[in-house]
Parts: structure tokens; C-alpha cells; sequence
């Protein structure tokens, strides 16, 4: 496994529409375990093969149900994804590893279910809600070229950006006094 680069924002790359994987070999295998351990050193909830630099259409998304559960384990694969329904509305601040350092308000889908291949090829379907019902249509929005930026209602200025970093240290810091 080895670590990829992930490109920003003015890359032209993320503007691309990314055709499917029609091969399920094992370089899209060595594709997924890099972008998996790409995505766990860079701290992100998902990441979309074209931040990567690969113009196929393969995704990996934190599924928010096995928050407790190891990282490798949490690591949800999606292949030719596409989103097949989706209900209910969340309004809440949004990043990208590749807008590093920005984030805006986006509304999306509460509860959303996708339709994909996994590694090996085999179809399946699941339903999220919260966070990675948000994944699902940020990192399917990669393979169209789209940021959440071009969507974003407003990107959230410096202050409230370290609100929420200070709310987030709180929530965490709850978290681990109530587990002692
Ligand atoms: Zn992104």
C-alpha cells in the first residue's frame, strides 16, 4: 500500500467526468488500499478516486454505524455508485480533502441509498442516514467533476470555523470523560 497524493481545488482533474470501472482487477484492489490508508492518514470521512488523480468511478465513504469499530472496518467501498433514492433534508458544514481548510454550508439528503459494486463486482445496495448519507452524495459528486464549494449556500468564515473547532473539542472531550 502507499500513499497518494491528493489534489486541490484548482486541479483540472477534479473537473472531469470519471467513467466506470469495467475491470474488477487487482489494480483497481491496490487503487482501493491506497486510497483507504490516503484517506486514514489524511483524517477524511471519504474520498473519490479522481482526488486521487484515477478518472474511474470508485469511492470510499466512513459508514457512521461502525463509528466504534476499527478504521478498516469502517471503510465503506463503492464502485459505479449511484445514488437510487433519498429522503429528508440536513443542513450542516461540509469539507473536502481537497478544498483543505474550507467549509461551507450545504443541505443535503438526511437518509440516502446508493446502489454499488463492491471490489469483486458484486452489486449491492445500502441505506445511510446523517453523515455518511452526506458522503455518498459529496464523493458521487466527484466522479461529475462537482466540489461542494460550486454548491455551497455559504462558506463559513474564520470565527465560526473556530467555534466549531471548539465545539468539537468539547463534544470529544465529553466523549472520553464519560468513558473513564
Ligand atoms: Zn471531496
Amino acid at each position: 500500500m502507499a500513499l497518494r497524493y491528493i489534489l486541490e481545488k484548482e486541479d483540472p482533474q477534479l473537473r472531469k467526468h470519471s467513467r466506470p470501472v469495467t475491470d474488477f482487477n487487482p489494480r483497481l484492489h491496490t487503487l482501493l488500499d491506497d486510497m483507504r490508508e490516503t484517506l486514514e492518514h489524511a483524517n477524511g470521512y471519504g474520498l473519490a478516486a479522481p482526488q486521487v488523480g484515477v478518472l474511474r468511478r470508485a469511492v470510499i465513504v466512513l459508514d457512521n454505524e461502525k463509528e466504534d469499530k476499527p478504521f478498516s472496518e469502517q471503510v465503506i467501498e463503492l464502485i459505479n455508485p449511484e445514488i437510487v433514492s433519498f429522503e429528508g433534508e440536513q443542513d450542516g458544514p461540509e469539507g473536502c480533502l481537497s478544498v483543505p481548510g474550507v467549509y461551507g454550508m450545504v443541505k443535503r439528503p438526511m437518509k440516502v441509498t446508493i446502489k454499488a459494486q463492491n471490489r469483486n463486482g458484486q452489486e449491492f445496495t445500502m441505506t445511510r442516514e446523517g453523515i455518511t448519507a452526506r458522503c455518498f452524495c459529496h464523493e458521487t459528486e466527484h466522479l461529475e467533476g462537482k466540489l461542494f464549494t460550486d454548491i455551497a449556500s455559504r462558506i463559513l468564515s474564520d470565527e465560526e470555523l473556530e467555534e466549531m473547532a471548539k465545539k468539537e473539542e468539547e463534544e470529544a472531550k465529553k466523549e472520553k470523560e464519560a468513558k473513564h
